[in-house]
């Protein structure tokens, strides 16, 4: 499981680049955008050197991890090569399953087809392949080269050798695993997209402030984040798509605040624009 080609050099694809290369693969990173993938290659070396001051990698391992990723456009010379690919692109199925033809049509026989896919259907993107056995969810959690679990989703037809593969590529990544059968939104990103929403429900409601509520859930609960501070790292236009795929899977439950819905319109969708809950622009933190 050497050579590791992940789609999508966003906020997750470069994470998942990131521990790859750390834990001794090959990693051919791959995107649409050239901006982004120039993006991808700062925050992978910023965050490594996070690590080398922190004392938990040497500048040796940081350098050669860096190598052995190879940032492209080239889908097709990427897949070519690839013993898994983990598909990491936007929160759009429509966008997947034309990946996963894609993907089919690229790879050889053998590769083994992941998506980090926060809620949608793995047996879905499986069926528009003609390797439904050799398809698996991994979904890793933000921020990646931090967080320790993967969960491991298997679709319908999730072979077992298939299983065993995914669960070795996550512990050389230092990852632990969790099995989970196909669900829409797994485990966490279900009770987790109810959290979040119940939050943004109180917010319009004026409960409390944006700032009081993640303190709350924080010191009272023991959360190590807020959900505002949480939804903005994740992105409010993810979270956004995953509360639909909810809601229509499950219903009343979990349709989307109508404020998270305003906010997503306003293009106030979390840190990676500078703002979403709260204004990361100059710096500094400002609540609502
Ligand atoms: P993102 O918007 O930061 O990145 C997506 C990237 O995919 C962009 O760089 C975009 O240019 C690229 N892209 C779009 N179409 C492409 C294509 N056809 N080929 C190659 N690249 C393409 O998104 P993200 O937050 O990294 O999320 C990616 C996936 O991971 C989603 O399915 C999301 O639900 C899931 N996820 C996200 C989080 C999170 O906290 N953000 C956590 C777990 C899982």
């Amino acid at each position: 499981m050497q050579n590791v080609t992940v789609v999508g050099a966003g906020i997750m694809g470069s994470g998942i680049a990131h521990s790859a290369a750390l834990g001794g693969c090959t990693v051919a990173l791959v995107d649409v955008s050239a901006d982004q993938l120039a993006k991808a290659r700062e925050s992978i070396a910023r965050n490594m050197q996070g690590g080398v001051k922190r004392g938990k990698l040497t500048q040796e391992a940081m350098d050669a991890a860096l190598d052995r990723i190879a940032f492209l456009h080239d889908l097709p010379a990427a897949a070519s090569q690839a013993a898994i690919v983990i598909e990491a692109a936007p929160e759009d199925l429509a966008i997947k399953l034309q990946l996963f033809v894609e993907l089919d049509r690229l790879c050889p026989a053998e590769t083994i087809l992941a998506s980090n896919t926060s809620a949608k259907s793995i047996t879905e993107m499986a069926a528009v392949t003609g390797r439904a056995d050799r398809v698996i969810g991994m979904h890793f959690f933000n921020p990646v080269h931090i967080m320790r679990l993967v969960e491991l989703v298997r679709g319908l037809e999730t072979s077992d050798e298939v299983y065993e593969r995914a669960e070795k590529l996550c512990r050389k990544m230092g990852k632990e695993t969790v099995q989970v059968t196909e669900s829409p939104g797994f485990v966490t990103s279900r009770i987790n997209a109810l959290i979040g929403n119940e939050a943004f429900h109180m917010l319009q409601e004026g409960v409390a402030s944006a700032r009081d509520i993640d303190k709350a859930l924080k010191l009272g609960l023991n959360h190590p984040m807020g959900p505002f501070e949480l939804v903005d790292l994740v992105g409010l236009d993810t979270r956004l798509a995953v509360l639909e795929h909810l809601h229509a899977s499950f219903g009343e439950r979990f349709r989307p605040s109508p404020l998270l819905v305003k906010y997503v319109k306003a293009g106030r969708l979390g840190r990676k624009v500078g703002r979403g809950v709260y204004d990361y622009r100059g710096g500094e933190l400002f609540g609502p």
